[in-house]
């Protein structure tokens, strides 16, 4: 079944409102395997509406439609699909007696203006709106060749649009898919690029795949969107299973996580699993790793302490990194940054600690030491109980949010696969 959604408000071509409706009547869609043609948006203006609905109605045999069915001059909505469908609008005395029920309940007059509400092209249907004074209408548009155009108009509120949905497209829909669902996952990786995940992915990403995998970029991470188009729930289900262990056996452990879990979240888990302790020393990031480690409930079962030493003073104070190697090597070298994961741990008498310093910029930078260098050590103590500790240099790209967010994500991922055992791949 192929949809089409059409949002209607000046607000939302003006950018003063964002288009929520269009998202979320999409997700609902999707699960029970609609496939999503478009989104439109158009301002409150009648020709350009009714324009939208003949040209969807061409295209899909589904249009939900949101806004402009309230009472006011610029709700025309309802007036653009009298239009299309060329006929005139008539009264709903059902839903009349429902408007002077509701303004007489709250001992108000109806302002005249409210009785458009309760008007609908002639042969719509009239839909209950439980959240509201605004009716919706199901119409249908005839099509040359194939099935009608089933059209359903909904109020743009979005609590009114999602009580409608329920009660009167759900079902629909259900009905018209047979059961049929897309479920959909999200594989997260971290360190690795788009163009390198793509590569080792291969013919898993080709594009007439069912299930299908793509990949995004956000925050860092480059996600893998699986998505399963099947006739059945149990189906769609296997295949999910199928696609998800051949992406895992192509990446190994750069999956880090499914969905929305965080890396910090999973390396938590990892943490609690394996009873270790962790401190952080922080300059650049001021305090971000810890944060990160520390935002999920129950932190302190694996989190020590952090300290966040940003000048070099601190460095030396707090930590006990001499004096003599920040001068000859800098506070952002792999030097240091082993002497403030060491100390760190021992302070911390943790089992194991990291350590970040690095150029966030905007300033700072130097040819040598350019914006983005970040210096990242994890000092442990081994099995032997005797300490080591790795350091590492890299270059971030992007600005000082975004340099001060990978570093932190590096350091959980050095942190993730050291509890993990494995060798890091970048
Ligand atoms: P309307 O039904 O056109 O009177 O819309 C009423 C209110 O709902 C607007 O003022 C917006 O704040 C909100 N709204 C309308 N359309 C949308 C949409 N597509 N997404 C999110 N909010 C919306
Ligand atoms: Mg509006």
């Amino acid at each position: 079944m192929k949809a089409f959604i059409l949002s209607v408000g000046d607000e939302l071509v003006l950018g003063q409102t964002v288009d929520t409706n269009s998202a979320w009547i999409s997700q609902q869609l999707s699960a029970m395997g609609c496939d999503i043609l478009a989104h439109k948006t158009v301002g409150d203006d009648q020709s350009m509406i009714a324009a939208a609905i003949s040209e969807a109605a061409a295209l899909v045999d589904l249009l939900l439609v949101s806004g402009g069915i309230g009472p006011t001059e610029d709700d025309l909505t309802r007036q653009a699909l009298a239009g299309v469908l060329n006929v005139p609008l008539e009264m709903n005395d059902t839903w009349l007696a429902k408007l002077d029920e509701f303004f007489k309940q709250r001992a108000r007059a109806m302002p005249p203006s409210n009785k458009i509400q309760a008007m609908i092209p002639q042969g719509a249907t009239m839909l209950d709106n439980p959240a509201g004074t605004a009716a919706g209408i199901r119409a249908a548009i005839q099509r040359a060749a194939g099935a009608p155009c089933e059209i359903f108009v909904v109020p743009g509120v979005p609590k009114e649009m999602k009580a409608m949905f329920e009660l009167h497209i759900r079902a629909f829909v259900k009905q018209q898919t047979g059961g049929a669902v897309i479920l959909q996952k999200k594989l997260n990786t971290f360190g690795m690029g788009e163009s390198w995940v793509a590569e080792k992915l291969g013919d898993l990403m080709k594009r007439d795949r069912n299930p299908s995998v793509g990949t995004t970029v956000a925050g860092g991470m480059v996600s893998l969107r699986v998505n399963a188009r099947f006739e059945s729930l149990d189906r769609a289900e296997h295949e999910m299973v199928k696609t998800v262990e051949a992406c895992a056996e192509k990446l190994g452990d750069l999956i880090c996580s499914e969905d929305e879990v965080t890396l910090a979240e999973v390396v938590a888990v990892l943490l609690r699993e394996k009873h270790l302790q962790v401190a952080t020393a922080e300059s650049c990031t001021g305090g971000l790793l810890a944060k990160m480690l520390t935002d999920i409930p129950g932190s302190s079962a694996y989190f020590k302490t952090g300290f966040v030493t940003y000048s070099n003073q601190a460095k030396y104070e707090r930590l006990g990194v001499s004096m003599e190697i920040i001068n000859l090597y800098g506070a952002v070298s792999e030097t240091v940054v082993d002497a403030m994961s060491r100390n760190t741990l021992r302070l911390a008498k943790a089992d194991i600690a990291l350590a970040i310093s690095g150029i966030a910029g905007p300033d700072g930078g130097s040819p040598a030491k350019p914006v983005g260098m970040v210096c990242i050590a994890m000092a442990y103590k081994t099995e032997a109980r005797t300490v080591e500790a790795v350091a590492r240099t890299f270059n971030f790209p992007g600005d000082r949010e975004m340099i001060r967010d990978r570093s932190a994500k590096m350091a959980l991922s050095m942190l993730r696969y050291r509890v993990l055992g494995t060798k890091m791949p970048f």
